[in-house]
């Protein structure tokens, strides 16, 4: 469902991807690890168009979501294009991003009542459901502020589902949380993962949960995917070097 081929990022002088070849199928679930810079959050910023690769090709469902300009720029594919391949894909983001002034309802309710101009009553109906999903059904018309960590990223997971992507991406969404909230928000997304269809991707430190949820774990360091392979074998089994080093720190 997502291909990355020969993708290249610099920020100015600096290389931080060289050259990332990533195929995830429908209902993969992929966990990114490495050491901190090693270029994770770019990988999935980039499928969001947050980042724009600095060469390289990423197909969405075999559609390009970035089109080469004359001048040997890459710029995103025309807006009716990356409006249909961006509805595939959601993201939970470190921070949460929630609007205060909103109820955690209509947070949810945001971004398929722009995006489809859906029947109101059906898109609360949606939301609700979203909600009671991530186990907040009797909290709807609280604020974000009225909410613990836990429970407003449980909000940011039930609002990126809204969307029904073919894809979620997580980018390191416990690691702003206190340890105690960590479990809760693990659990939901292992729930999703039971579910199965969905494909995600997922930026963690978390190594147990990425033993348990993962198919495929890759080893991300220095802007190279330098091993990858499923769980079992990559974290419990590691061939190079620096992943050893790496999941030492972790034990
Ligand atoms: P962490 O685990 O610390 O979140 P990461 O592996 O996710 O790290 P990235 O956030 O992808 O790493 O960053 C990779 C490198 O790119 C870092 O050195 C970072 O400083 C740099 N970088 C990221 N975004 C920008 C930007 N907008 N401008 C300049 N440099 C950037």
């Amino acid at each position: 469902i997502v291909n990355y081929s020969k993708i290249h990022k610099s920020f100015g002088d600096v290389d931080v991807l060289k050259g990332i070849n990533l195929d995830i199928k429908p209902g993969e679930k992929v966990a990114l690890i490495g050491p901190s810079g090693s270029g994770k959050t770019t990988i999935i910023r980039m499928l969001m168009t947050l980042e724009q690769p600095t060469s390289g090709t990423i197909l969405v469902n075999g559609e390009n979501l970035w089109q080469m300009e004359k001048k040997g720029q890459l710029v995103p594919s025309d807006d009716k294009h990356l409006h249909a391949i961006r509805g595939d894909i959601g993201m939970v983001f470190q921070h949460f991003n929630l609007f205060p002034h909103m109820t955690i309802v209509e947070n949810c309710m945001l971004a398929p009542a722009l995006a489809k101009k859906n029947d109101k009553k059906e898109v609360k109906i949606q939301a609700v459901e979203m909600l009671e999903k991530v186990g907040l059904g009797d909290k709807i018309n609280l604020y974000p502020a009225q909410l613990s960590g836990g429970q407003k990223q449980r909000v940011a997971m039930a609002r990126a589902l809204m969307m029904k992507p073919k894809v979620m991406l997580f980018d390191e969404v416990t690691s702003a949380l206190d340890p105690e909230l960590v479990g809760e928000v693990l659990e939901v997304i292992r729930d999703l993962a039971k579910e199965g269809e969905m494909a995600m991707i997922l930026v963690t430190h978390e190594m147990d949960f990425a033993l348990d949820i993962a198919d495929r774990i890759l080893f991300l360091n220095e802007g190279v995917i330098e091993e990858e392979g499923p769980p079992s074998e990559l974290l419990v089994n590691p061939k190079s070097e620096r992943l050893q080093d790496f999941l030492a720190r972790f034990n």
